[in-house]
Order: C-alpha cells, then structure tokens, then sequence
C-alpha cells in the first residue's frame, strides 16, 4: 500500500517514537534488512524465461498426459523440475531435500485412477525446522476442453511462471540460511481440482509441518491485460478475511467483537504489502480481500481447509484470451496461453516479493501466541501474549476498525503483556508481532482464533472428487 505522505512518517519513526517511554529498556532493533535487498537484486529474468521455455517444450503438461515419455506429457515436466532442484541442491552443498509426494486419484475431472505427483524441494531451517513457509506453483496445464490431455497446452502463465517463480526463489534462497524451513513446492492436479494442494496439505499434516504461511503463485507473469491496459508495477495478494476452519462458537465470538478482516492468511497479505513498500522499487502489492478471484479457485484453498495460513498471488491485470485456451486464431485474434504472453521483468518483480517474504518470514521468529486483549469498561487496554521463543521483544499494533492496515505500534522489549494507556478497546483492533534482537518481525496477529496463526487441530481434508 502506498501510505499517504502525511502517515508514511510514521511507519519509519513509530520506533522512535516509542523509545522514550522505554528509554531505561532495550530500543527497538532496526527493522530495515539490508541482506533482502540483496535478495531481491539476485532473481534474475534470464532464468525464469528459460525455465518457462523448458516447460513450454514438454508440449502438454495436463495431469492426464503422458508420465513415460521424455519429450512430452506431465512426466517428463515434473522429472524436469525434480532435475532443477537437484542441480540447485548440489550448488548449495546439497541442502535441499527432494520429496515426490503423490496420491493415486480418481474424480470429476479424472475419470481413470491417476496418481498426482507433487515435486517438494525443502530447505531444512537451521534452528526451528518445525516452521515451514511454502511458496507453490503449480506445473499442469489445460486447454478448452478440461479433459483433453493430448493438444498442446503451452500454459506459460498458468502457471508455468508461477513454476518459474518457484524454482527461482529455490535458487536464491538456497545459498542462505534461515532458521525455519523453507518449501519449494511444485504441484499437479490444479486444473482436474485443486489436487495437488490436497497432496500437498495431506503431506504437510502428515510431517507436523507448522505452516505460517503458503504463498501460491497462479498466473503472475503477465503484464498487458485484455482491455489493453498495462499494469507491470502492482500484484494482487487475495486473502481469505475469516478462517475456512473456524468453528460455530469461534464464528459466534468473532462476529460480535471483529476479526472478519484479520485471518492470519489476511495478516499475511498486510505484511507482504509492507515488505513492497521497502524492498521493492517501483512495485507494489494490490490486496484483494478475497479468498480468490471471483468464484474461481487455487491451491491455495486446500491449505486453508487443513487450517493453514495461505494466499494467492496473481498479476494485476489477467488476460483471458490467454488463459485455459486452445491454441488458435479466430478473427484474426490469437488465443492460447503462449510465451509470448509473459512478461519476464515483470514476472521478476513478482518473484523477488516472494523471496522477500519468504526470507522475512523464515528469519523472524514465529507469530505470537495466546493473543488476548483485556480493557472492557475502562480507560486503557490490556494487551497480552505468551513468551515468544528467540523473540527479543513484541510490537503492538492497533488501527481503527474501518482501516484496512495497521497504523500505529508500541515496542515492548520485555514482558508479555502492555497497558495502552487512554486507548479505549471499543474503538480499535490490536494486534502482536514478534521481533528478534536483530529487527526481523513476524506478521501481526489479531487476538483470539479469529486470527491465531496456529495450525488448527487435524481435521479431514477432503478426497479429491
Ligand atoms: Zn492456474
């Protein structure tokens, strides 16, 4: 978001601000990280396009295609990534590790048992392994016709730049260290179904995997929209506003006292937008509050089914004559989800606003937990939380109900509670970040259920149909 001149001040001096209060305490750490400008300057144009093209040369990537062939079909397509990942792990000595999980499914859109393969490469966190950030693409393709698993199906924009964007965060982010674990997950089975993130949310339960955050890249690379519009210096981050897996009680208390605008998945869309606003030039991050686009789909849902803090990611303007199309001309217009249609600079921009996160996230230390507010009936708030671990201190946060991000924060070097004097706790939402003694800052979280980023209990994700 672009701050209006008059607000952006505060962004940078709140912690200044903040100090005199606590002036016999710790000062607050700078937030400002140079390593992730760092970050951001190594994605490089060249190596998305020549990822894209790789794929593009397996003719079709449909989930139904051939698995045998070395030229053609999702088989070959998906070895060609795991390959990918393999050359990246043994330039990094060997630190990523390559898992292919996969389920056998049959359903709507697949009428004969298939087994849908994803292709992982983990980068195991050197000190809090247990906390995972994903970022996903996914790998298959489509025309027309959902079924038709033979015509060529180039799919450079959906999604194989969203492939592109994965394998390239793998390749910059591979050559730093990170104290939670970071996944590159290359998925199938989108088109037949979301089915690729089902394997991919069944695999994360099965492993204890904590996820903070899953960011799905669908369809961001391409940059002239079919009204003729150009937009290649904004991305759309949609967010679900409350929890797919939030109870009837948890949904009750929420509706009465807020929170439809502060899921963790929302939390994390704010906090991405904030990371545009600093690391990135000429570049900034549209949220959609939205779980998706408009009664359209990603894998980004199944995540958040199993109650994991998730987004999509998708270009600013789409253009549809490029998308799920078959490759002809009619009328002189030509259709198809062609090469041609990405924009590689663009796609860039995208990508380095993933890895960005992605190493933001996997530096900071986890989400507070145990969020409470307390005040009712009195002049100040009560803001607690419980011990963060390798937290140095927690920020609190708080803006009015009607503002879409947070305004105003306090540091709070020690102690997990605050007082906010003359801050009434009728008028504002609150939220908790924790930081590191070295400035990493995790996303805000709101109070409550409403916006624990804390994996919910198990529950049943549902078989692909
Ligand atoms: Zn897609």
């Amino acid at each position: 978001m672009r701050l209006p001149l008059v607000l952006a001040p505060l962004f940078g001096m709140g912690l200044l601000l903040a100090t005199p209060v606590f002036a016999a305490e710790a000062p607050a750490p700078s937030i400002d990280q140079p390593v992730l400008r760092i970050i951001a300057a190594d994605v490089d144009p060249k190596a998305l396009e020549s990822t894209i093209k790789s794929l593009v040369g397996f003719g079709t990537r449909h989930t139904l295609s051939d698995t045998q062939s070395e030229t053609r079909g999702i088989g070959a397509a998906r070895r060609w990534a795991k390959g990918r990942f393999q050359t990246i792990s043994k330039d990094c000595g060997g630190c990523l590790t390559i898992e292919t999980p996969s389920e056998t499914v049959t359903g709507r859109r697949v009428p004969n048992p298939t087994e849908v393969m994803d292709v992982l490469a983990i980068q195991k966190g050197i000190s809090d392994p247990d906390r995972v950030i994903i970022i996903a693409g996914h790998i298959d393709s489509r025309v027309n016709d959902v079924m038709d698993f033979t015509s060529d199906a180039p799919g450079a924009n959906d999604d194989a730049s969203g492939v592109a964007a994965v394998i390239e965060a793998a390749r910059v982010l591979s050559k730093h260290k990170f104290p939670a674990t970071l996944v590159f997950a290359v998925l199938s089975g989108e088109e037949q179904g979301l089915l690729g993130g089902k394997v991919l949310a069944s695999y994360a339960k099965a492993h204890g995997w904590k996820v903070e955050a899953d960011l799905n890249n669908d369809i961001v690379g391409n940059s002239h929209g079919q009204s003729g519009v150009i937009d290649n210096t904004h991305v759309r981050i949609f967010s679900e506003g409350t929890k797919a897996v939030e109870t009837p009680e948890q949904a009750n208390s929420r509706r009465y006292n807020g929170g439809e605008v502060d899921s963790p998945s929302r939390n994390l869309a704010r906090f991405m937008d904030g990371l545009a606003d600093r690391y990135l030039t000429n570049f900034d991050v549209v949220m959609v509050y939205r779980t998706d686009r408009y009664g359209r789909g990603g894998d980004q849902v199944p995540l958040l089914e199993a109650g994991y803090p998730a987004v999509r990611v998708t270009e600013a303007i789409e253009n549809y004559d490029r998308q799920h199309q078959s490759l002809r001309t009619e009328n002189g217009r030509p259709y198809g989800d062609v090469i041609e249609g990405v924009d590689f600079a663009y796609l860039a921009q995208v990508t380095r606003l993933n890895t960005v996160a992605m190493a933001s996230l996997a530096s900071a230390p986890a989400p507070p937990q145990g969020v409470k507010i307390d005040g009712a009936v009195s002049a100040d708030t009560k803001v607690s939380w419980t011990a963060t671990p390798g937290a140095a201190g927690h920020r609190v946060w708080w803006r009015g109900t009607t503002e879409p991000t947070w305004r105003y924060s306090r540091w709070v070097p020690v102690g997990v509670t605050t007082t906010l004097k003359d801050v009434v706790i009728d008028d504002w939402f609150f939220g908790v970040s924790s930081v590191t003694a070295d400035g990493w800052e995790s996303p805000v979280v709101f109070p409550g259920p409403a916006g624990s980023f804390e994996s919910a209990p198990p529950v049943a994700i549902a078989t692909p149909k």
